[in-house]
């Protein structure tokens, strides 16, 4: 479709609604008038008529016309006699409305309208009585509708031609009026043009007291809100992945500068190669963390998942970490529920969830601690508490647990990414579940896990 601007539209819009509104209103006030001016003459000839029949000489039942009574017109008025054969007392030089007297002569009043050489009549005809009784005649007054008639063209064109008039002083009014509610959008594009990823922290002003523009810059200012946290993330990750690869990369520098520096033995040149193996091999484990988290972050994850049973994967995961707890002498407990817990997902991003926790609550209780797994079922969800008596994480370091390569004792570089927690937030996340911590310094930490569950 092709664009349109708003404003012309508007104003082409409410031009012609305000013209159709125009053209009914005139229509209405001219029909009104013209009904209401028909009445008035109605009303006139018959009370002519009467006044008339009030002052009519009867005699033996013949009706007698004074001079005054004789037809005359006068501005347009006639009036006309008639005996009770129908017959005109005098001869007159105009058509009548014979309907109206036969009417007449039977008890009834009648209006009409004739028409002569061009000129339209109105007429009133009624039956002349003897003591208000017998009927002796008839009497028709005819009134001329030429006058009022050009009246009523007069106000028509009138009417008419003021539409145009003030359709084109609306259409100024309508112009202004789009433009002033219109306008703050053309500022709003301009402003949101002029935000570079250099300034994201701009913000929208609220330029109206327009509900409509308010909720307009309130959103695209939370959106810039969203856009800005989204990209000072990455450039956060941009900089934590530069950070984490240059310590290896310099121990690698380090060695092949070490073993280019003078001719070395074998055993040398093996200790070195061994030693730049383990520092490729820790980045390869980085990068694969790494990726993982941006897969997992996809939300289109949704459609490989399948059917998992909860129980089983969970007491797998158990047996796997038992050597490494007895190692370690802490005893590793689980608590499940008898009844079967089928979710939906992805089993090994779900194995991989329950193992960093796990792995983690091992690694971070001293020796002789206890760490227990605990799956309790709920309504439509499942629960699963990962709780150690390990060294507890503090207050301060709860809220950024979960951010990549966050880890709460900032001297230690080596042993986790500080990659573990994110991926695991990221899982629960793309399983519509949540995933919380509780934890005091130097008592312990309780990892609780919350999914959805398939009812049977
Ligand atoms: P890492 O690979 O360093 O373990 P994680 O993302 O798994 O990375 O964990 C981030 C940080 O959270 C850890 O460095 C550690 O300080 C803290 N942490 C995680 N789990 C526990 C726990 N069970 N007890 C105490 N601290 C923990």
């Amino acid at each position: 479709m092709k664009p349109q601007s708003i404003k012309v539209k508007l104003a082409l819009w409410y031009i012609f609604l305000l013209g159709i509104t125009l053209f009914v209103f005139i229509l209405i006030v001219y029909e009104s008038f013209k009904f209401l001016s028909y009445k008035d003459i109605d009303q006139s000839i018959q009370t002519i008529a009467s006044s008339i029949e009030e002052d009519i000489l009867i005699v033996d039942e013949k009706i007698v016309l004074s001079e005054v009574e004789k037809p005359s017109s006068f501005s347009g008025i006639f009036v006309l006699f008639f005996d009770k054969e129908g017959k005109p007392l005098i001869n007159i030089p105009f058509p009548y409305q014979k309907d109206g007297i036969s009417r007449a002569l039977k008890g009834k009043n009648s209006y009409s309208t004739i028409e002569n050489k061009g000129e339209r009549f109105r007429v009133y005809t009624s039956p002349i009585r003897y003591n208000n009784a017998r009927i002796v005649g008839a009497i028709q007054v005819i009134m001329s509708l030429s006058g009022i008639e050009r009246t009523l063209n007069k106000l028509l064109m009138l009417l008419l031609f003021s539409i145009p008039i003030l359709l084109v002083i609306a259409s100024f009014g309508g112009n202004i009026l789009a433009k002033n509610a219109l306008n703050p959008i053309d500022s709003i594009v301009d402003m949101t043009r002029s935000i570079e990823t250099e300034n994201l922290d701009k913000r929208l002003p609220m330029m109206s007291t327009d509900i409509e523009i308010r909720r307009l810059v309130e959103t695209l200012n939370e959106m810039l809100e969203r856009i800005e946290r989204g990209f000072n993330r990455e450039k956060q990750l941009t900089q934590n992945i530069s950070h984490e690869l240059r310590a290896p990369l310099t121990i690698i520098k380090g060695n092949i500068s070490l073993a280019l520096r003078k001719r070395r033995s074998i055993e040398e040149y093996i200790s070195i190669l061994q030693e730049v193996e383990r520092e490729v091999d820790y980045m390869a484990c980085m990068i694969n963390e790494l990726l993982f988290l941006a897969r997992e972050d996809e939300l289109n994850q949704r459609r490989y998942f399948k059917e998992v049973l909860l129980n089983a994967l969970i007491e797998e995961i158990y047996l796997e970490f038992l050597p490494l707890a007895k190692e370690k002498n802490i005893a590793l407990n689980l608590d499940l529920p008898p009844s079967q817990i089928m979710i939906k997902g992805n089993s090994s991003s779900l194995e991989r969830l329950f193992r960093n926790l796990i792995e983690n609550a091992i690694k971070y209780t001293p020796d002789g601690g206890i760490v227990e797994i605990k799956v309790r079922l709920e309504e439509n969800l499942v629960r699963i508490d990962i709780k150690d008596t390990g060294i507890g994480i503090s207050q301060e370091d709860i809220p950024h647990i979960f951010e990549r390569f966050y880890r709460a004792d900032k001297s230690r570089h080596r042993g986790g990414f500080g990659l573990g927690l994110a991926i695991a937030y990221a899982i629960a996340k793309s399983h519509s579940g949540e995933i919380k911590v509780e934890s005091s310094k130097d008592k312990g930490s309780v990892f609780t896990v919350i999914l959805p569950i398939i009812k049977k």
